[in-house]
């Protein structure tokens, strides 16, 4: 299974923000959407950093209050790591946990096409874990 089967359910529609807003604001947008990380993007859909809520505890750890009003092009990672399509949905976690990140743009020909997190990556590894377990029961069933 890869990562387009999880794409094909899950839809490709990834909620971003720009360098210049504040982290107030993308507390907010975290809030709203009820989501972990945004992608931060320029101009031209290009990709120029990712801030989840690990980054937001950190400047708030470190700025206190006045952390809202910081801007998120300074907080956030600007080396993303990326995922494609056709990564495998086991090759995408072994990313993630190597990376010690929970979430992956996915970018196709320099475009970002969709968002996938580690509860979505875990939700389809189990499900076909599930789909072997009764494939196996059926054949042994009629062997
Ligand atoms: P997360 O576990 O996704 O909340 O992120 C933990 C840390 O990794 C934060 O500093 C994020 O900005 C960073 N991060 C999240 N996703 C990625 C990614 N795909 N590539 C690189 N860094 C990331």
């Amino acid at each position: 299974m890869n990562i387009s089967h999880i794409l094909a359910t899950k839809g490709h529609a990834v909620t971003t923000t720009t360098p210049d807003r504040l982290l107030g604001d993308a507390i907010a947008l975290l809030s709203q959407k009820r989501i972990g990380a945004v992608v931060v993007t320029g101009d031209h859909e290009g990709v120029l950093g990712i801030l989840s809520e690990r980054d937001i505890v950190r400047a708030l750890a470190q700025h206190g209050a006045a952390a809202l009003g910081r801007q998120v092009a300074d907080h956030m990672t600007r080396k993303v790591v990326f995922a494609t399509r056709d990564m495998t949905v086991v090759e995408a976690m072994t990313m993630m946990t190597a990376g010690r990140f929970r979430h992956m743009p996915i970018v196709e020909d320099d475009r970002l096409t969709g968002l996938i997190s580690i509860g979505d990556v875990v939700k389809h590894r189990l499900e076909a874990i599930e789909q072997e377990k009764q494939s196996m029961l059926d054949y042994i069933g009629t062997a």
